[in-house]
């Protein structure tokens, strides 16, 4: 057998190995800097894969650095959930857990540097007026009144909006840079705003608070990040990041690298978004396990190996592009498909009572828990008399190509026996609620009879008198359109009624009472089955992660 080619590395990492080669650096340091203002989706798990998988490839580290620079929308809860959907994820920052706001003073220190330089002033134009003086791509900027202000009368200024001795919005600090910049960004950017809010951390020490862009670059270079990789609408802003650090007396200067986002389709990812789904009520909850947040795909059963393979198969590049969700679907089964212990569970039951086996006879049959890995052994399965089997699995009047159980036929029951159905029991509203069948005592465990005969199928089944009932939710896409975003009106318009079915009448094979709520499992030629934190002793729930095969694939088809 060939040794398969090593993947081609992408082109961070390939300036990565340049950076270590020419001395540049000596190691890597990477970080993964979430705003603590909701929860983390797949969109982030291709970011901490990628700057954590860079800390692992080369031996560096890499920093979680909370971005907490703007005190409305931050919360401690996202802080805590941020940090134990990371570690899920199977990443560890080891000690170097940080926070913008720890910087707050010095940044501060550093807006003051730069009014002493002349490069920053305070501006006493309204948020509108800033906005409307900042021209655009076809005509400068028009320069505030304020811009040539002497540097003590900005100094001051500053020192009385830290002071709390303006109202909010009054004034603001920019820096004096270029007001016909080809860069809007580089048009005299607001450094600082006045902003009475309780901050998570530092209460109300402070009234005055740095832009996000102000910040980012100045905590890169205090934690001596080598390589600060963000997402391509950051592009337009490294003039500016680039420029702080060459302005200020910083101890490193990192360098931004920009590459694509993750877009999945049939799903939103903006946090914006995720967050009127929740708070509108069209989910349960963050963890509700149709949305891409890692609250939800973690509930749904998705394991985290899979999430980090599909990071792994779709790469880094600079391109647009929308990934199939298909793609991640597979790669769930591949991993589930290898770990995950095989049962039996009947979702639409219909009972089948076998007239020639034992009225009290009940065997254990020994049944393989996951072929993928002959080392977790076999488990025991009742049988007996009475058992239940899926609906769609029996037909009256089959066509053609229908090879499962209809009246005069014969199928193997998985582990069990062959059986041939002989009578089918109706109530008075024609519906079908049993099948009498009978089975064959030569075939135990679904063995071959000895005269040859074959049967074209094999199905699944439970004994009734051990059967355990649950409720099984069944999900779907959230959207129906492809590109909810993009589609015409609100991507509310767009979510699939569907998308969520529950099933109260499904019936389990008894190993199940054991599974832990968390764990997955495959319900045999159904798919794979999340145990729900919802999930008790005495009533059982469980998520339908994905199905054996791709369902939508085989509809386009
Ligand atoms: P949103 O647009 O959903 O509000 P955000 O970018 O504002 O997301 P942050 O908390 O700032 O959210 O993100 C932390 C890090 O995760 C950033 O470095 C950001 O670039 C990265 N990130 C966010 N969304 C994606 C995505 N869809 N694909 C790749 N990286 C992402
Ligand atoms: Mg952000």
């Amino acid at each position: 057998m060939s040794v398969p080619p090593p993947p081609s590395k992408d082109f961070i990492r390939e300036i990565i190995d340049e950076d270590l080669a020419s001395g540049k650096h000596a190691g890597t340091v990477t970080r993964f800097p979430p705003e603590p203002n909701g929860y983390l989706h797949l969109g982030h798990a291709k970011s901490i894969c990628l700057n954590f998988g860079i800390a692992e490839e080369y031996g560096g580290r890499c920093h979680l650095r909370f971005d907490d620079t703007n005190p409305i929308k931050e919360e401690i809860e996202y802080v805590d959930s941020i940090q134990e959907d990371i570690r899920w994820l199977g990443f560890d920052w080891g000690g170097h857990l940080y926070f913008a706001s720890d910087y707050f003073e010095q940044l501060y220190e550093w807006a003051i540097h730069l009014i002493q330089e002349g490069k920053a002033y305070v501006d006493e134009q309204s948020a509108e007026a800033i906005r409307r003086t900042r021209g655009d791509l076809q005509s400068p900027g028009t320069a505030s009144p304020w811009r040539d202000r002497p540097v003590d009368e900005s100094q001051a200024l500053f020192v009385q909006m830290r002071a709390g001795e303006f109202a909010d919005g009054e004034k603001v600090l920019r820096a004096k840079i270029d007001m016909a910049h080809p860069n809007l960004n580089m048009r005299d950017p607001v450094l600082y705003r006045i902003l009475r809010a309780d901050h998570h951390r530092t209460g109300d020490k402070w009234c005055i608070y740095p832009m996000y862009d102000f910040t980012h670059g100045q905590s890169d270079a205090l934690e001596h990040i080598t390589h600060s990789l963000c997402t391509l609408e950051f592009e337009n802003h490294r003039p500016l990041y680039d420029w702080f650090l060459e302005n200020l007396p910083v101890p490193s200067h990192p360098r931004q690298i920009e590459f694509s986002r993750l877009n999945l389709n049939y799903t939103v990812m903006s946090k914006r978004k995720l967050l009127q789904l929740v708070t509108e009520g069209h989910v349960s909850g963050w963890d509700d396990p149709r949305l891409p947040t890692l609250r939800g795909i973690r509930r749904r059963g998705y394991p985290p190996e899979a999430i980090r393979a599909f990071c792994k198969t779709i790469g880094i590049t600079k391109f647009q592009s929308t990934n199939d969700i298909a793609l991640l679907e597979n790669a769930v089964r591949e991993v589930l498909n290898r770990e995950a212990p095989r049962y039996m569970a009947v979702l639409d039951p219909i009972r089948v009572v076998l007239t020639n086996y034992p009225e009290d006879q009940v065997e254990e049959m020994e049944a393989v828990i996951n072929p993928e890995k002959p080392e977790d052994g076999t488990r025991l399965v009742p049988f007996s008399r009475e058992l239940y089997i899926e609906r769609e699995d029996f037909m009256e009047d089959p066509p053609k190509k229908f090879f499962r159980l209809s009246p005069g036929r014969e199928v193997r029951l998985r582990s069990g026996y062959f059986i041939r159905c002989d009578e089918v029991i109706k109530d008075d509203a024609g519906e079908i609620v049993e099948l009498r069948c009978t089975y064959d005592p030569t075939t135990r465990g679904g063995e071959n009879p000895a005269d040859g005969r074959k049967v074209k199928a094999t199905i699944h089944w439970v004994s009734a008198a051990h059967a355990i009932d649950a409720e099984i939710r069944l999900y779907d896409r959230l959207f129906r359109s492809e590109t909810p975003d993009r589609a015409e009106g609100s991507f509310l318009d767009h979510l699939n009624p569907d998308s969520l079915q529950i099933l109260t009448g499904a019936k389990l094979e008894s190993n199940l009472a054991k599974v832990a709520p968390g764990e997955t499992v495959q319900f045999e030629r159904l798919g794979y089955f999340c145990a729900d934190i919802d999930s008790t002793a005495t009533a059982l729930v469980f998520n339908r992660t994905v199905g054996l095969r791709d369902a939508w694939a085989k509809a386009k088809g």
